[in-house]
């Protein structure tokens, strides 16, 4: 299909196209794909600056090649849960990071479908034991959260404050191996005040392998509300 030929895995976008009735990508998911999916060193080592429209089709834009990213750690993290978490999405407010959430399950549930549809594949039913995604936006009590943070969430859709809040505060969150965070609609994080938590959280994800920027404003390549990202080397789509 058109998303396999920008990399996506047949499985993830035949089930796509079967089960969600998306099979055209849009224009900024033919944008971010490949680079997003690139095992290209000089393209893994640089953020990647999306900028897109709501109703773009944004979301599929960093979640399906999120997934894809992960999928090959299945078997690893099987063994070992104590891997922690792999990925993380932050979110301005708590109903984009809701949303999100729910795309997000869509996706790992579409993957047990077709795991059920191709059940010769043991690798393939591993990942959905394993694949769990959590929603952190301070709806539940802090001790909650921090008892699924110690079971381990690979993939964590938060609003800012929550976030840095574990990071700071709770020792069995494990973010030693986190490859991505993304900020969604980067430009309003900005706008809302939300610029020394991102800075905090960057401090305590070190080791991530790549942020992935979505933003709505023009200008992008250069700043987003008003902070100076020129420090890191970037891909601007
Ligand atoms: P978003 O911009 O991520 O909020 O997506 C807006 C809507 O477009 C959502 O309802 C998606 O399910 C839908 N959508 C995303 N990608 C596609 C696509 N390639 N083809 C058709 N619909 C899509």
């Amino acid at each position: 299909s058109d998303f396999s030929a920008l990399g996506l895995n047949p499985l993830l976008s035949a089930h796509l196209s079967k089960k969600m009735d998306i099979s055209k990508p849009t224009a900024v998911q033919r944008a971010a794909l490949p680079t997003m999916l690139s095992t290209d060193p000089e393209v893994m080592e640089r953020d990647i600056f999306i900028q897109s429209q709501t109703g773009s089709g944004k979301t599929l834009s960093f979640l399906l090649p999120i997934i894809q990213d992960l999928l090959p750690l299945s078997s690893l993290s099987y063994i070992d849960r104590s891997i922690g978490t792999l990925a993380i999405i932050i979110a301005p407010t708590r109903e984009l990071a809701k949303q999100i959430s729910d795309v997000l399950e869509g996706l790992l549930n579409l993957r047990l479908r077709a795991e059920a549809e191709s059940a010769d594949d043991a690798n393939a039913s591993r990942l959905t034991r394993w694949l769990v995604s959590g929603l952190l936006i301070g709806g539940a009590t802090r001790t909650h959260e921090k008892a699924r943070l110690r079971k381990g969430l690979p993939i964590l859709v938060c609003t800012p404050g929550r976030l840095l809040d574990h990071l700071q505060n709770t020792a069995s969150f494990n973010v030693a191996k986190c490859r991505w965070l993304v900020l969604d609609e980067a430009d309003r994080l900005m706008e809302l005040g939300f610029e020394e938590s991102i800075k905090g959280i960057l401090k305590g994800l070190e080791g991530h392998r790549r942020l992935a920027l979505q933003a709505l404003k023009e200008g992008i390549g250069k700043e987003v509300g008003g902070w100076d990202w020129d420090r890191r080397k970037r891909t601007i789509l």
